[in-house]
């Protein structure tokens, strides 16, 4: 599944090659998503210049000289920058969007994810899902005293709080268990139990996680603008999660594996205290 850091790379790739490009119209293929694809898009998309691509969580929010794009990835969709002309059409390649010299290829097996068009940046901003979530992990919004004012009263685990989304965003399974183990903390201590100075500790670890798996997805998928470009997603260097069993990086106790609501989680016992 995608992750932020993926989405963020697409984000990048996307704008490098594309950026102040005026858009020729799109292919849809398939309409039936998350979210189903406006019939008219294509009509919509014509002779639109693109200015920007923002991120909200794992949104992004196209924005052009007149009307935004919507677009999630949902489980398994993948985006790429193909030169124009590239006809050899796959199974699940559901949308080509025309930016003359190159087209945007969405590929999406499961569907879960989608592309709509909004009026205005508000109108995106406003929809549903994007109202609801948690505030941006490399946001200034997000610091210790946020983390220690949302979880004053929140007694789950710190990995279950974090990983909810609901206060910030970006997170996932790998990510959690990765940032808690950089900040020494167990992920079976209750929320409401952190100093403000472990906070900090946390807060720290997870932007750090987050960066490390950009920089290192960046390169790793340097491949992004290309037509035998590879479609997967990359593996994070991870130094705990999926290792149990395994040496800590740092002390070298066994990596321990539990279950918390019902997602794996990793940890080292030594190292993270309660
Ligand atoms: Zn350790």
């Amino acid at each position: 599944m995608p992750e932020l850091p993926e989405v963020e790379i697409t984000r990048r790739g996307l704008l490098k090659q594309l950026k102040g490009r005026k858009c020729k119209g799109a292919m849809v293929r398939e309409t039936r998503f998350r979210k189903p694809t406006p019939l008219d898009l294509s009509q919509k998309l014509t002779e639109k210049r693109l200015l920007d691509i923002h991120r909200r969580g794992k949104y992004l929010v196209w924005e052009f000289d007149e009307g935004v794009l919507l677009s999630h990835l949902g489980m398994s969709g993948v985006l790429r920058v193909l030169p124009a002309g590239t006809r050899s059409v796959q199974k699940h390649d559901h949308i080509d969007i025309n930016f003359g010299d190159w087209i945007v290829r969405y590929h999406d097996p499961r569907r879960f994810g989608f592309m709509i068009w909004l009026p205005t940046l508000e109108a995106a901003y406003h929809v549903p899902e994007i109202l609801s979530l948690g505030v941006e992990p490399f946001s200034e919004q997000f610091n210790a005293r946020y983390l220690k004012e949302s979880f004053s009263k929140i007694h789950s685990p710190i990995k279950v709080a974090l990983l909810g989304g609901k206060y910030v965003v970006g997170v996932g399974n790998i990510y959690c268990s990765e940032s808690l183990f950089r900040a020494g903390i167990n992920p079976k201590v209750p929320a409401c139990k952190l100093s403000l100075k472990r906070l900090e500790a946390l807060v720290r670890s997870i932007k750090e996680v987050l960066s490390d798996a950009i920089e290192q997805g960046g390169s790793t998928l340097k491949d992004f603008v290309s037509a035998e470009g590879n479609k997967g997603y990359f593996t994070l260097n991870a130094s705990v999660y999926g290792r149990e069993g395994g040496p800590c990086p740092v002390c070298g106790t066994k990596i321990k594996k539990i279950i918390q609501a019902e997602r794996a989680t990793y940890f080292c016992p030594t190292c993270q205290k309660n």
